[in-house]
């Protein structure tokens, strides 16, 4: 091959790798995005830190929310919405049930029912104009995008709980809170 021919083949070669690495960035454009940016909240980059390091939860979270954020849908974990302990879990069962307004319960999980008492569950809801915005149109996508991510969503439940995502793959509640009373319970979990 002449000299000029390699260089047309180099040419060739390295515009055909740029435009690969470009099209494979536009495709997999949110994902991208979810590596290299950082979350616009600084509640939920706090919160996020209650979060387990088991099967990278929490790395996981922060990647689906940074998601969201490159389509344009801000996110943020409200208080309670990430790690609880059981005391805390209490306190939420409690509501509505030994504290006004009666009847209005927050959660049917008692302390160590709940995936968030071991750092493998949260809760985001949108802010528009700095308000939390719950009745959104974009609960089909933030659901979607989620599972991308390998959470359950608390969405597809007979009764749903559009805001909560969970991981379940290291075991029911039951397993977990019988590890726990053992004194079994892997350390990232330890609450
Ligand atoms: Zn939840």
């Amino acid at each position: 091959m002449t000299k000029a021919k390699k260089q047309k083949l180099a040419f060739f070669i390295g515009t055909g790798a740029a435009l690969g690495l470009l099209g494979a960035g536009y495709f997999f454009r949110h994902r991208l995005m979810a590596y290299t940016g950082a979350v616009w909240d600084t509640y939920t980059e706090e919160r996020l830190k209650g979060l387990s390091d088991a099967l990278n939860v929490r790395q996981r979270a922060k990647r689906f929310i940074l998601d969201l954020q490159s389509r344009g849908i801000n996110v943020r974990i409200p208080p309670d919405g990430a790690d609880r302990s059981f005391a805390e879990q209490t306190e939420l069962w409690k509501k509505g049930r030994f504290y006004p307004p009666y009847g209005e319960t927050v959660t049917n999980a008692q302390a160590g029912e709940s995936y968030h008492n071991y750092g493998l569950a949260f809760d985001i809801v949108p802010i528009v104009d700095g308000k939390a915005m719950y009745d959104t149109s974009h609960w089909p996508l933030i659901g979607k995008v989620g599972k991308s991510y390998g959470f359950k969503w608390g969405g597809d439940w007979s009764r749903p709980d559009k805001p909560h995502f969970e991981e379940i793959r290291l075991g029911t509640v039951w397993d977990l809170l019988a590890q726990y009373k053992d004194g079994t319970l892997t350390a990232e979990l330890t609450v």
